[in-house]
């Protein structure tokens, strides 16, 4: 396999990986971006966003993940479709990449790798996802103003969410598994004392019900009282956790939830590796919070290669 040597490698095509790619390309970086499916990440997932700066009116995720891919090719990113098989740091500091595409050697690496979120895995799931059932309060929240919704989950996501859709509709139910929440006693304690929330605890769902174009109905497993009961709803946002992707870089530091740990320029605590968007230990994941993500990187990452080749030409 041929050696290649470009500035900067990024894992990862959604939003941070795909910002960062633009922003690093912009700069004068040679910069490679792998992504295993299409460009866009979960920007895919997203049927129409309103909240992108910029744009008056409603874009599809779709078209915004297509126009953030070929504006980072205008700007001389190289993308490759296929994944990294390994990433190891070699004795001189740089990143020895085996991908797909050939074994690469760089400098800096932007890990943009994302996170996967947990589903339900209950009934009626994936049938109604973007039919009512969703995992973004932010994104689809308003399309449900004054309606009936179930959110499911007990940790700072659940509760966030909720407290957001509580300022939509005064008709928010929480249920939990357990019989107290995860989240920070601050967020809990406000979720459990809003008037617009009525929080059920040793809940789950057992079945999402509707009626072939949006959700209708939610079959719940009371474990107090072990009893099972249908009440009507006409979305169900789902927020129990998601599962970063760090498993190419084993010893990066990570946080107690999993995500990898950054300073405010997106640098990690290996050298040269930077981390972007929703694998790292980020407060608020949304898409122009990732695309911000990446532009910081993508700078860091510049005057990091700069002190780099410096030092080595001494
Ligand atoms: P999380 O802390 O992992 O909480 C996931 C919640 O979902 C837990 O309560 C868990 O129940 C429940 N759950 C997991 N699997 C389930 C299943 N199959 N069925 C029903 N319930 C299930 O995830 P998160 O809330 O998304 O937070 C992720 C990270 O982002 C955390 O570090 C969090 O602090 C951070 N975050 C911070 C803020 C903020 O500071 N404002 C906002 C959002 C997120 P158990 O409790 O029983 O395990």
């Amino acid at each position: 396999m041929s050696e290649k040597q470009p500035d900067v490698i990024i894992i990862g095509g959604g939003a941070a990986g795909l910002s960062a790619a633009q922003y690093a390309a912009r700069a004068g970086l040679e910069t490679h971006l792998f992504e295993e499916m299409a460009p866009g990440g979960l920007l895919l997932n997203i049927d129409i966003l309103e909240n992108y700066p910029g744009y008056d009116k409603p874009i599809s995720g779709f078209e915004l993940a297509d126009n953030f891919s070929k504006q980072a090719e205008q700007f001389g990113v190289v993308i490759h479709y296929g994944g990294i098989e390994s990433l190891k740091r070699n004795d001189e500091g740089y990143f020895v990449v085996t991908s797909d595409d050939g074994i690469f050697t760089v400098p800096a690496v932007i890990l943009a790798t994302g996170a996967k979120r947990r589903e339900l895995g209950a009934p009626g799931e994936i049938e109604y996802q973007g039919k009512g059932v969703s995992y973004c309060a932010t994104c689809d929240g308003p399309f449900f103003k004054g309606k009936r919704m179930l959110v499911v989950g007990g940790g700072d996501s659940a509760c966030t969410e909720a407290l957001f859709l509580s300022k939509l509709s005064d008709q928010i139910v929480i249920i939990h598994r357990k019989d107290r929440f995860r989240a920070q006693r601050s967020l809990a304690n406000n979720v459990e004392h809003n008037k617009n929330i009525e929080t059920r605890f040793m809940h789950t769902v057992n079945e999402i019900k509707g009626d072939g174009k949006k959700v209708t109905s939610v079959s719940l497993h009371d474990s107090a009282n072990n009893r099972d009961y249908e009440e009507a709803f006409d979305a169900v946002f789902v927020f129990i956790g998601s599962d970063p992707r760090v498993d190419l870089v084993p010893d990066v530091e990570l946080d107690d939830a999993g995500y990898i740990v950054t300073d405010e320029l997106m640098r990690t605590s290996i050298p040269g590796l930077f981390a972007v968007g929703d694998v790292r230990n980020t407060p608020f994941r949304q898409v122009v919070t990732s695309a911000a993500d990446g532009a910081v990187a993508a700078h860091a990452a510049n005057e990091y290669i700069d002190e780099l080749r410096g030092q080595a030409y001494v």
